[in-house]
């Protein structure tokens, strides 16, 4: 291939890839989406506040981060893959990556803040209605019923599992103990 043919290579290449991040197909904001239609209203990329939350809902008390599998580290995800080559830098980035998830959900608990983790997987090219319905269940509780873990980060955790698990859906949700706080 000439040099010529492959810089118009990169450059179709990068155009292309703007438009897929650009495009509206991302997960969360299918799941805004999906949300807005339930009726919640909600701020987005809150930067003020640990985490740059993706979506907050001050009505609910609550923040939700969408997470995706490869980059937080999804446990048990197949698509929480390591590259083969360079292994030690990917594993130092991704132990980074999930200390510093653990760090933010600790100081929006600490904010009083629920927050609720939504895996990249659990969502797809579409939300599904069952996870839609878990999502309102949380903001609108007060979240007891999905209490059951000691660990303050995993307080709550509902695994939707399909026989396919490829599309299985797993949100973990997380309980301030001063639910009571407004923002
Ligand atoms: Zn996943």
């Amino acid at each position: 291939m000439s040099v010529m043919a492959d810089i118009v290579d990169q450059q179709t290449r990068s155009r292309m890839m703007s438009r897929i991040r650009g495009s509206n197909t991302k997960p969360e904001i299918l799941l805004r989406r999906a949300l807005h239609a339930e009726g919640f209203r909600f701020r987005i990329n809150v930067r003020r506040l640990p985490g740059t939350p993706d979506i907050i809902l001050p009505r609910w008390n609550a923040a939700i981060l969408v997470h995706g599998c490869f980059w937080h580290r999804h446990p048990g995800c197949p698509k929480a893959t390591t590259p083969a080559s360079n292994r030690s830098f990917w594993q130092e980035k991704f132990t980074a990556n999930v200390k510093r998830d653990r760090r933010a959900l600790l100081q929006l608990d600490e904010l009083g803040w629920r927050t609720l983790t939504i895996w990249e997987c659990a969502i797809g090219r579409h939300v599904p209605a069952p996870l839609v319905q878990e999502v309102a269940v949380f903001l609108r509780g007060n979240g007891t019923e999905l209490r059951g873990h000691d660990d303050p980060i995993r307080q709550g955790e509902i695994a939707l599992s399909s026989n396919d698990p490829a599309s299985f859906v797993v949100v973990e949700c997380h309980l301030a103990e001063n639910s009571g706080m407004s923002f």
